[in-house]
């Protein structure tokens, strides 16, 4: 067996364990194929504008808007090119809670692995939509799937297809949707 197909082999494809063996199956072979950037590109061809941090917390604040209005407000948003995606599904969410006076307050951050800020549309609105449900359910139970589900019919597609991406770069590191090429696993790693 030589090295590349034993590198794409459904065993390694880490970020779709429980997805359906033959799942596995054609994802490692499009890797083996040097063929699943190109079919991500097909499906999903254009990036989102959305650049900045501030760009981002405007994003957020939309989606918040429309689909989560009684949840606590967000205190910062950003994107985080040091975030460790694999460790915590995707993104994180932090509650920070400080004293202030007698009170305590709950700080709502939400930040967003750099990689996203070069993704297509669908892909930062998964990763958004997974985040803000965390203001409201905590753990990856069912509530909160159907939370993603509300803000986000395609969600369960949408969340695979970005797995299939993080798939891609650990297979061959070739970022897509950058304005300029560069190794993605940094932002995993
Ligand atoms: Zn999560």
């Amino acid at each position: 067996m030589n090295s590349v197909v034993n590198h794409a082999s459904p065993q390694r494809l880490k970020f779709l364990q429980g997805y359906p063996a033959d799942t596995l199956a054609q994802v490692a072979q499009l890797i083996a194929d040097q063929q699943l950037g190109q079919w991500l590109q097909n499906k999903y061809p254009d990036a989102h504008g959305v650049r900045t941090d501030k760009a981002l917390f405007e994003y957020l604040q939309g989606l918040k808007a429309s689909y989560l209005r009684g949840a606590e407000p967000l205190t910062k948003v950003m994107f985080d090119s040091k975030l460790q995606v694999v460790q915590h599904a995707l993104g994180t969410h932090t509650a920070i809670s400080r004293v202030q006076g007698n009170k305590l307050k709950a700080k709502r951050e939400i930040r967003i692995a750099a990689l996203f800020k070069e993704s297509p549309p669908e892909f930062l609105r998964m990763i958004s939509v997974h985040e803000l449900a965390h203001l409201k359910a905590r753990a990856h139970d069912k509530a909160f799937y159907q939370l993603c589900c509300h803000m986000e019919p395609r969600y369960h597609q949408l969340e695979f297809e970005v797995r299939v991406y993080l798939c891609h770069l650990e297979a061959s590191g070739a970022r897509l949707w950058g304005l300029q090429a560069q190794p993605g696993l940094e932002a995993l790693a």
